[in-house]
């Protein structure tokens, strides 16, 4: 069996196409990020994925599959389950002849209010993100990274002041809408993440203390925008603000100074480099593929004892090992 990496994960021999970045026949989407999600003739996903892609990329023919609910898909048996990252975002597994794979997507094990809780399946084949797949990117204890919000918020408007909240439209911002409307801080919240919500609200997740942005009614109020929007008039205009953006890159050094802001905090939607290192444990796979972020994960990993190795844009396919290419024909039916 073979795969190949080129715009996205291909099981050669087979039209199913994992978040590939160009468009394509048949293709599964594990979460609405723009990095995730092309425009395709027809997708796999879940429902709140299949929402939010609608939402961004418009109606297409959507093949629609619950998680943990198994579906024949042109011979193989697969499922969808859930990822941790964002609301509905999803892992795959793939099965056939008792070989499993398994695809990520975007994750994380730690729990957060606006995300399902994770699952992790054994598999024969892993294909995992790696984005903070270095030893030095291990978050604060979630604990902490609210504290450092709330503070944040707290100490601008007692000064007077607007805190601007700076957080990706899809996951982050209702995050952190939850987190600071639970505290009963009043939101004054930006169109472009209102409109991403309405699904959330769908899918029955609530908000409280949540309003839409009004320049005029800012006063008292934590403004959460997109960080697209940092250097817009709309945001400069405040007369009095601090600002914070919220990312994992938060824990670099000299990262205040790159987001050219007055604060950032480590609030992420990705697995650190323990929970990456925690999910291959419990996954078990006897071959790992890495893809997005450091290449040096897949030698941690090595290190580890663990045939793994980086997923690179290539046309030269990628080889399974002996005990794997016994089932080669896996997904040539898919
Ligand atoms: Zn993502």
């Amino acid at each position: 069996m073979e795969i190949e990496y080129d715009g996205g994960i291909h099981i050669k021999g087979t039209d199913l196409w994992l978040d590939a970045e160009v468009g394509k026949d048949f293709c599964f989407i594990s979460h609405a990020h723009i990095d995730h999600a092309a425009k395709h003739k027809r997708i796999l996903a879940s429902p709140q994925t299949a929402k939010f892609y609608h939402h961004r990329l418009g109606e297409t023919e959507t093949k629609i599959l619950k998680f943990n609910k198994p579906a024949k898909i042109r011979g193989a048996k697969v499922e969808l389950f859930p990822s941790g990252h964002i609301l509905g975002a999803s892992q795959i597994l793939v099965e056939k002849g008792g070989v499993r794979l398994v695809y990520t997507g975007d994750f994380k094990l730690r729990r957060c209010l606006t995300a399902e809780k994770i699952e992790v399946k054994k598999c024969d084949i892993l294909i995992m993100e790696s984005t903070f797949g270095l030893p030095n990117y291990v978050f604060p204890p979630r604990k902490e990274v609210v504290k450092k919000l709330t503070s944040f918020v707290k100490k601008t408007l007692s000064k007077g002041q607007t805190p601007v909240i700076l957080a990706y439209s899809l996951g982050k911002a209702q995050e952190a809408m939850k987190i600071l409307g639970n505290f009963g801080f009043k939101l004054s919240v930006h169109s472009s993440i209102l409109k991403l919500t309405s699904v959330y609200q769908q899918f029955g997740v609530k908000f409280k203390n949540c309003y839409r942005y009004y320049s005029k009614e800012l006063k008292g109020k934590v403004l959460l925008a997109p960080p697209w929007l940092k250097n817009s008039k709309l945001i400069e205009n405040i007369p009095k603000k601090k600002i914070a953006m919220l990312t994992g890159w938060a824990l670099d050094p000299g990262a205040k100074e790159s987001y050219g802001t007055d604060e950032v905090i480590p609030l992420s939607d990705h697995a650190d480099f323990s929970e990456l290192i925690e999910y291959v444990k419990v996954a078990s796979p006897q071959k790992i593929y890495t893809l997005h972020g450091f290449p040096e994960f897949a030698s941690h990993l090595k290190d580890l004892g663990y045939d793994a190795e980086r997923l690179r844009t290539t046309k030269t396919p990628y080889r399974l090992n002996k005990e794997l290419l016994l089932n080669y024909d896996l997904f040539k039916v898919l």
